[in-house]
């Protein structure tokens, strides 16, 4: 068996992702959508940033022939050069560096750190060793990344006979983090060990959907239909691994079982808001039916002139490029959208303050969003351009939460509290039904890079719809409050 970082990376992620990437039919895998291509293409821009302040040596070695790449890897090692870029590591596990460690089929390990950087010490050699250093996209030094480059380190121990002294780091703001392999070493060979252990398992890790990891898996698809065809509890709202766990231990495998459970037998464990919402939540699938919740007090400012806000943005800059409005005038029964546009980054300024303008000359609309996204950046957009107070601050009293609002409200039959996931429920359809907000940061990209209005042209679209499904979701809930028992 062969186990690579990337392997372990994933099975960090999600058991069943490594497991699938293994062994599962690859027929069954998604195409690489723009977001994921735009991901890889960010890292290798980001590693040619990296790279072009330094010299280095790259093995040389025929496509895919890893023997030959640590061959080749070896040679420059030996040679004692400064820098290697994308050499290739291969052992194999023994008890030596995974102590405690029994396979009954050999592993191979195979590791391609990003770097190797000559450090003073002894190794087989001579009077140098080598560190591994990744260079990673995030901002964050996440224990992913750590428990990588603590991967390449053991790898490399195995090589050059001697522990490196340490690993680095350089994330995005390209500070080096130095990472202590006394820490993630022993870390790394626990999950190391476990994923082993899974991937010789002859059952495919149970499938779980969670859209903060499913959304970017090229498994997704597949999965989605298994769970759907199970009608997996993960499809529910509010059931979270650890819960899903617990519900496993008593027995409550399926939507019916816990839309039937005790509320005394949960509550324990769940506390009673979780516990409460997740009968609800049950019952209300079950029964494809809306559940008022009783904690009711919602209001939602009305007024004959409404907004309704969203913004699409390059998260890794917060650089807002569309700040689209939709005005609806209830007694003109018209609805006119503005998409506020930044062509790049110098703009943004500017945008800013058409928006201010425009909502100034309705001071007293309502400003509906969806999620708080739109809030955090009006602060933001308010620090960075310096604002007066007078002509932000007020606004936050006028944005209001849709999706805040609907989940104080009610219970809804569906599978998540996504804007995408409310407004398909009551019957509204995205033009194009494949753009989501990822998608959007692609075409703003293709924008920069080729100067094609199009891709403007399909933002301004999909912002837009966003714009009419969150006011399509607030007048339901409107009416629907109007209707409450409560
Ligand atoms: S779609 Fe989700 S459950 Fe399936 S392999 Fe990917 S991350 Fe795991």
């Amino acid at each position: 068996m062969l186990i690579t970082a990337e392997l372990l990376l994933q099975y960090q992620r999600c058991h069943r992702r490594a497991f699938l990437d293994l062994y599962g039919n690859k027929q069954e895998l998604d195409p690489p959508n723009d977001f994921q291509l735009k991901l890889q293409q960010d890292r290798l821009a980001h590693q040619k940033i990296v790279l072009s302040e330094q010299t280095y040596h790259k093995p040389e070695y025929p496509h895919k022939d890893w023997q030959a790449g640590a061959q080749a890897t070896l040679t420059l090692m030996r040679q004692g050069v400064e820098r290697i870029y994308k050499g290739v590591l291969i052992t194999e596990v023994n008890e030596n560096y995974f102590p405690n460690y029994q396979s009954p089929v050999p592993i191979t390990i195979l590791s391609f750190p990003d770097l190797l950087v000559k450090q003073p010490g002894n190794s087989i050699f001579g009077n140098w060793c080598y560190i591994p250093v990744q260079i990673e996209l995030g901002k964050r030094p996440k224990q992913e990344y750590k428990i990588s480059a603590a991967f390449h380190a053991q790898v490399l121990t195995v090589t050059q006979g001697v522990k490196p002294p340490a690993a680095w780091l350089i994330l995005r703001e390209r500070k080096p983090y130095f990472v202590s392999l006394e820490n993630w070493l022993p870390q790394m060979q626990t999950i190391f060990q476990e994923c082993s252990q899974t991937l010789q398992q002859s059952e495919t890790p149970e499938v779980f959907i969670s859209r903060q990891k499913c959304n970017l898996c090229h498994w997704y698809s597949s999965c989605y239909g298994i769970a759907k065809s199970q009608e997996h509890l993960s499809l529910l709202p509010g059931v979270t691994p650890s819960r899903y766990s617990y519900l496993q231990q008593v027995n409550i495998n399926t939507v019916a079982s816990l839309a039937n459970a005790n509320f005394a037998d949960l509550e324990p464990v769940f506390g009673k808001e979780i516990t409460e919402q997740l009968l609800r939540q049950s019952q209300a699938n079950l029964n494809n039916q809306i559940i008022f919740n009783s904690n009711l007090a919602i209001n939602l400012p009305t007024s004959d002139i409404e907004l309704y806000f969203d913004i699409e943005s390059q998260p890794e800059i917060d650089f807002a490029y569309l700040l689209g409005v939709l005005l609806v005038d209830k007694k003109a029964q018209t609805e006119k959208f503005y998409p506020l546009l930044a062509e790049d980054f110098s703009e943004e300024a500017a945008t800013w303050q058409q928006f201010l303008n425009l909502v100034w000359d309705y001071p007293q609309a309502p400003i509906f969003h969806f999620c708080d996204y739109e809030v955090s950046m009006v602060k933001e957009l308010a620090k960075r351009y310096q604002t007066p107070t007078h002509l932000w601050k007020p606004l936050l009293n006028r944005l209001v939460d849709v999706h805040e609002k609907v989940t104080q409200a009610v219970t809804l039959p569906t599978e998540s509290y996504s804007l995408k996931a409310i407004a398909r429920w009551l019957g509204f359809n995205w033009r194009n039904p494949s753009a989501t907000g990822s998608q959007a940061i692609c075409w703003y990209d293709e924008w920069l890079k080729t100067g094609d209005r199009t891709f403007l042209e399909k933002i301004v679209t999909y912002n837009e719809d966003d714009c009419l499904a969150t006011h399509i979701v607030k007048n339901w809930l409107s009416k629907t409050l109007e209707k409450s028992p409560l």
